[in-house]
């Protein structure tokens, strides 16, 4: 049995009441919460390892609800294009490369999970990628709670052409059988700490057939399912002009618009499809980075406000290193809680408390995890973060600013320790579940050698000398 205490810090809950405990403790027994309250009230927690957080804050891990951990090796070559090259020509031929090597796709899961684990990211949801087991195994080795997913696609048209060797260029048969096989192989492993669930691509590379398929199977086996959906103007468009409706609309039509999917991006919708998202209780993830990144549209022609006036429950994501290129939720969170004010001209329309929930407690709830994480709850899992504010970007903090000082100038590198499952998986800022030196320079080697072999070549804009 292992019992640690936290204590002597300020304790952000995220409980339905969201209180705040100054001089507040966190007791944990094995894999879960047992007590949150005051220090002095749990001066008695008989624990063999006690954490001080004097100047600290003691809150629940964050919850990336969209993360790629298999594009890791690719930041850098997704910079400055717009959506379609990104996908076609530059991610899709490094997919190729990348999973021509086990090695190479687990080393990009573990230095995904390193770099999510620095910046107080305790869960991902993954939406997608092949070679998954070897995500899975990266999740399992270094502690990280998440989901893996295999990214589906059956159907490739002439304006949206997929390369050769693409792993995900199969039929809607090896479709499922490669969706079915990660929920079976992965899907409540580890102490239930891993997760599997089913994902589709991008709507141009999705049949009918795949939707209906992959909805009843999820109902099926109680899993969530993970889409991108709505990215930009360009993709609606494309839905447009095949099936004569947009693609929440076409959705709502087939009968996939469910409480169980998570759509991600989401840039491009009417008024009538918010509502449709919202009577279906359909969840959505909101990726700032990657729409600021990749000029999206989320900000400028997105309804993310107004979807979260009407009580939709929207999570958040960093995306991936070619997509934000930035995994830490912390920035993520001063994005979302910064673009659309500004877009809008509105200084208080999405709160830095309202961006907090989403990184955690609904972004729990997007993902379906919400009664396992996402607040500092007795009976929750243990995935708690420590955050030290006794630092330049924190002083002055008073008792009104200590969520907006989180947001507005907090950053991933304050984050110091990091708890997940109840095992101490970071502590004083050391990762102990894997060794970083060395994932570092594995990956950047495994990178090179995939760069090199890409059909294209990206140059420096100034003179390397
Ligand atoms: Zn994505």
């Amino acid at each position: 049995m292992s019992r640690i205490l936290i204590k002597n810090g300020t304790v952000i809950t995220m409980d339905p009441r969201r209180r705040i405990i100054k001089d507040g403790a966190v007791a944990i027994e094995n894999d879960k919460i047992v007590d949150v309250g005051k220090t002095t009230a749990l001066k008695d927690y008989q624990a063999d390892k006690v954490f001080d957080a004097s100047d600290r804050i003691i809150m629940p891990g964050l919850v990336d609800a969209h993360i790629h951990n298999v594009q890791m090796l690719s930041r850098g070559i997704g910079d400055d294009v717009d959506l379609i090259a990104w996908c076609y020509d530059r991610i899709y031929p490094y997919e190729v490369i990348l999973n021509r090597n086990d090695e190479y796709t687990y080393l990009s899961a573990m230095l995904c999970c390193a770099e999510m684990i620095r910046t107080g990211t305790t869960c991902g949801a993954d939406p997608g990628g092949y070679k998954m087991e070897n995500v899975a195994r990266a999740f399992a080795e270094s502690g990280f709670r998440g989901i893996v997913s295999w990214s589906g696609m059956d159907r490739w048209s002439d304006d949206r052409p997929l390369p050769d060797g693409l792993l995900g260029k199969i039929d809607t048969d090896a479709t499922m059988r490669e969706e079915e096989k990660l929920i079976r192989d992965w899907h409540g492993k580890e102490n239930g700490r891993i997760r599997a669930s089913y994902a589709l691509r991008v709507e141009p590379n999705v049949s009918d057939e795949l939707y209906q398929r992959v909805k009843a199977a999820a109902e099926r086996d109680g899993v969530i399912v993970q889409y991108h959906a709505a990215v930009n103007k360009d993709q609606v468009e494309w839905v447009r002009k095949k099936t004569g409706s947009t693609t929440v609309a076409y959705m709502n039509k087939i009968g996939v618009l469910k409480s169980n999917w998570l759509l991600t991006h989401m840039a491009v919708l009417t008024d009538e499809e918010t509502h449709m998202l919202r009577d279906n209780d359909t969840k959505l993830c909101h990726n700032p980075g990657a729409t600021l990144h990749g000029a999206y549209g989320a900000v400028s022609v997105g309804k993310f406000p107004e979807m979260l006036e009407m009580g939709i429950t929207i999570g958040m994501g960093c995306d991936s290193s070619a997509a934000n290129n930035s995994l830490d939720m912390l920035r993520t969170m001063y994005q979302a809680a910064t673009s659309h004010k500004e877009f809008r001209l509105i200084p208080d329309l999405i709160s830095p408390e309202k961006a907090l929930e989403m990184a955690t407690v609904d972004g729990a709830r997007a993902i379906a995890w919400d009664n396992e994480i996402g607040s500092l709850e007795k009976g929750k899992k243990a995935d708690v973060i420590i955050v030290d504010t006794h630092r330049s970007n924190w002083i002055p903090i008073h008792d009104f600013s200590i969520v907006p000082n989180l947001v507005y100038s907090g950053e991933g590198a304050d984050v110091e320790t990091s708890i997940i499952d109840g095992r101490i998986v970071m502590e004083n800022r050391r990762i102990l579940t894997i060794d970083v030196d060395s994932v570092l320079k594995r990956a950047q080697a495994a990178a090179a050698d995939v760069i090199s072999r890409l059909p294209y070549k990206i140059r420096s804009r100034w003179p390397i000398e």
